[in-house]
């Protein structure tokens, strides 16, 4: 058998090695450039991206994954599906038309934004009601033409799918899910996708790169009906044009009926379903009429690849199928661009970093060694650099490992059930019904900014720094004493981003100076990177925490974040399971927890607001993942003594299906993001019976707008009539740093007001 083996790209990063793509939107949003500069300007850059995969040597290029915004946008903007009340339209939308989608004007609020499937990526949330679909431009043509004539380049349009596009959006405020909607929406769509792939093979194309990543989230075959549906029309339509059809993020379950659809080639991920794609192969094989785009290169995280190994798993692929394309397992948006500019990293760890560009010359030098030319040295590179950080200091760190390893023999539970810990800590903190709080952070001003860019950049010194934020603290203790809150907090302001802070204090973490992805938008975040093994080092918030207890006399609590979210928002070394990583952290933690009971601080509160959002895609994944949260929080949180008071707080609403977990963390106490979707957790809280005191968010903090007190009165009365007065908190549903300073004193005194007259209502009726 021949085998023909080629390097293939699924995406590359928009937004330029130093923000180039930040600075031009920022720069147009304020008017600064029309739009023709506009264009020029996103036209090089689009242009840059493109040459240099081809500098690489990179075989397969894909064109049209450049975006003003996003992708999905790109997509509902193409086909006038963008949400109604941004009016419809017969010719391309133009920029100022498209950003007012994205960002809201001043008649309509933006289109939601949510997380592209378990990843910190933001799409646009499609609303298919009463949507008129219409081709107003072929951008996917567009960008191969721009590619061909200024590149000589014939580039794979990526596309997405459009079961994908209807299931990542709603129907009437519901997530699209049922086949009979998505059919319905199909028939209307699908004639679109259908003259933009016969436009495509009238103008020459060869290959279009069909993005459909749902596949991996279904089960059965029933499921593949309408994905077959819109392929057999595609293909009816432009049979000369090959489709690749791309899952990415997991394994796909109904194997055969997908390696069955009329494609060319199937995209399949060997990096985060490795083990499921590889079984599937061995036990059905793979068709010989199609290429196998193998994603074999990581496209999630920042670490070298290990060449040796993936060459024989290259090798291993190339005996099931007949034809093989090597790529990275999904677009390499989702990792920063170039490793060049990290100047401070150590060498070991800098050798073992690999971004989009040294990703995509992995691809390019396995494909070669599999075409049998000679890359030795590269390979040996790559051996020697691997070596090196394995070897390194940070990642053998003994105590660490030998504080892993004596895990399994202890136990991590509280001392007294939950029942006698309630006494005792009402005992000692002596708190009223409803008591009243927040949830940790209060107004980052432009003067704690500012304050923090002059500390960064030396000009003023860390004493006067450190006073600038006991200031701030001693002002917002304050505020909410003169409101009346009961448990007050110090107010975050030595954070900005709250991972980043705790990764700048333990070992093992590297901060990026150059390592942006795009999270939405203009939007950028930098991940820590974790590379070594997590201790402590020193107290982390102890100081500020203390500070704070000695100015008042009522409870302050300590505000630490929880292992599994600081995972989640880190690129995580890959040399060690993930939870042993998460243990790491959990025990430094632990320290932490113990320091702040030291200290005095009575009530101490662990967040894990992203422990919904980095649920697996598929369910039977969820529980070990649910199992391994669990375990590290109570790793951090149970070496306390009974009295002291246990919090976490979580960001979202979805969470009937995870509540035996958010018990099993032994949380004294909860704060949910609620006041969004009231009347769903209300119901969810019907149906169990929830032991522990909670604090169901009775305002939406996401919103300027000042709740009233009427309307903060009647959610802690719906609240009360499911979770019991002696249970239930009162506060805010996140934390409050992206508010102004008026809004917060304004929307907290009238929540200290509403519990107040809910009190009196509780105190009449027991008379
Ligand atoms: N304690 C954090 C804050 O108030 C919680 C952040 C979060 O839930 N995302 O900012
Ligand atoms: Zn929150």
């Amino acid at each position: 058998m021949t085998h023909q083996v080629k390097s293939s790209g699924l995406g590359y990063p928009r937004i330029g090695e130093q923000r180039e793509w930040k600075k031009l939107l920022e720069q147009y949003w304020h008017g600064n450039i029309d739009d023709n500069a506009f264009e020029d300007t996103a036209k090089s850059l689009r242009l840059d991206n493109l040459k240099k995969q081809v500098a690489f040597g990179l075989d397969v290029i894909p064109v049209a994954d450049n975006s003003n915004y996003d992708h999905v946008l790109d997509t509902l903007a193409a086909f006038n599906l963008i949400p109604t009340r941004f009016g419809s339209y017969n010719r391309p939308l133009t920029l100022n038309e498209y950003y007012a989608v994205a960002r809201g004007n001043k008649n309509n609020v933006a289109a939601d934004m949510t997380k592209w499937f378990n990843i910190n990526y933001h799409y646009t949330v499609p609303e298919f009601d009463h949507t008129q679909p219409r081709l107003l431009e072929n951008r996917w043509l567009k960008y191969w033409q721009e590619a061909k004539n200024e590149l000589n380049i014939n580039g794979k349009p990526v596309i997405l799918g459009p079961i994908t596009l209807i299931k990542l959006g709603k129907l009437n405020g519901d997530y699209v899910s049922n086949s009979e909607s998505i059919n319905q929406l199909l028939d209307q769509i699908l004639p679109l996708y259908v003259q933009v792939f016969e436009e495509l093979q009238a103008a020459g194309v060869e290959w279009v790169q069909l993005d459909e990543p749902t596949l991996v989230k279904i089960e059965d075959d029933s499921e593949v009906a309408p994905y077959q549906r819109a392929i057999e029309a595609l293909r009816a339509a432009a049979p000369q044009l090959n489709i690749e059809l791309q899952t990415y993020f997991d394994a796909i379950d109904p194997y055969e009926a997908i390696t069955k659809l009329p494609v060319q080639a199937i995209g399949l991920d060997f990096v985060h379903g490795h083990d499921e794609n590889i079984e599937n192969i061995r036990q059905f094989g793979f068709p010989e009429d199609k290429i196998l785009a193998a994603g074999v290169i990581d496209g999630h995280n920042i670490w070298a690849a290990n060449l040796d190994e993936k060459l024989a798993l290259i090798n291993d692929l190339k005996k099931s199928s007949s034809a093989l394309w090597i790529q990275p397992s999904n677009s390499l948006l989702h990792v920063p661009i170039t490793k060049k500019y990290e100047t401070q990293a150590s060498p070991e760890l800098f050798g073992g970093l690999a971004f989009a560009d040294e990703k995509i010359q992995e691809i390019v030098n396995l494909t070669k060694a599999t075409n049998d030319q000679d890359v030795t040295e590269a390979f040996e590179e790559n051996r020697q650099a691997l070596r090196q950080l394995k070897e390194s200091a940070a990642r053998n760190n003994e105590a660490v490992q030998a504080a892993i390893a004596q895990l399994p023999d202890q136990k991590f539970e509280r001392q007294a059930v939950y029942a006698k810990r309630q006494l005792k800590q009402q005992k000692r903190l002596n708190l009223p019904k409803l008591p009243t709080t927040t949830i940790g952070s209060f107004p980052q001003s432009s003067e704690v900014r500012a304050q923090r860019a002059a500390w960064k950049k030396g000009k003023i010194t860390d004493e006067q720094y450190q006073q600038f934020i006991q200031s701030e603290t001693k002002r917002w203790l304050k505020i909410q004493e003169k409101i009346g809150l009961d448990v007050l907090v110090h107010g975050e302001f030595e954070r900005t981003d709250m991972v980043e802070y705790f990764g700048q204090k333990l070992a093992g973490f590297y901060a990026t100076q150059n390592g942006w992805v795009q999270s939405y938008g203009s939007r950028g975040v930098r991940p820590p990177v974790i590379f070594g093994d997590v201790s402590y080092t020193e107290p982390i918030t102890v100081k500020e925490t203390a500070f704070a207890q000695s100015q008042t006399d009522k409870p302050v609590k300590g505000m630490l974040t929880a292992p599994l979210t600081i995972i989640n928002w880190s690129f995580v070394r890959d040399d060690i399971p993930r939870a042993t990583v998460q243990n790491q952290i959990a025990l430094s933690l632990r320290q932490e927890v113990n320091n702040l009971e030291e200290a005095d601080i009575k009530i101490i509160q662990v967040d894990e607001p992203a422990l919904r959002e980095g649920l697996p895609l598929k369910k039977r994944h969820w529980q070990n993942y649910l199992d391994e949260a669990v375990y590290s929080f109570k790793i951090t949180t149970t070496g306390v003594r009974d009295d002291t008071q246990i919090h976490t707080h979580m960001c979202y609403s979805d969470f009937e299906d995870i509540i035996d977990t958010i018990s099993n963390l032994d949380a004294d106490v909860i704060s949910i993001e609620t006041s969004r979707s009231h009347g769903e957790i209300i119901s969810a809280f019907e149906k169990v019976a929830y032991d522990k005191q909670i604090g169901l968010g009775v305002y939406d903090i996401h919103s300027p707008r000042i709740p009233s007190v009427d309307e903060i009165a009647e959610n802690i009365r719906r609240g009360l009539k499911v979770i019991n007065d002696q249970q239930f908190w009162v506060n805010p549903d996140c934390g409050l740093k992206t508010r102004t300073e008026e809004q917060t004193i304004a929307a907290l005194t009238n929540l200290e007001e509403a519990r107040n007259r809910v009190l009196s209502e509780l105190t009449v009726a027991s008379r």
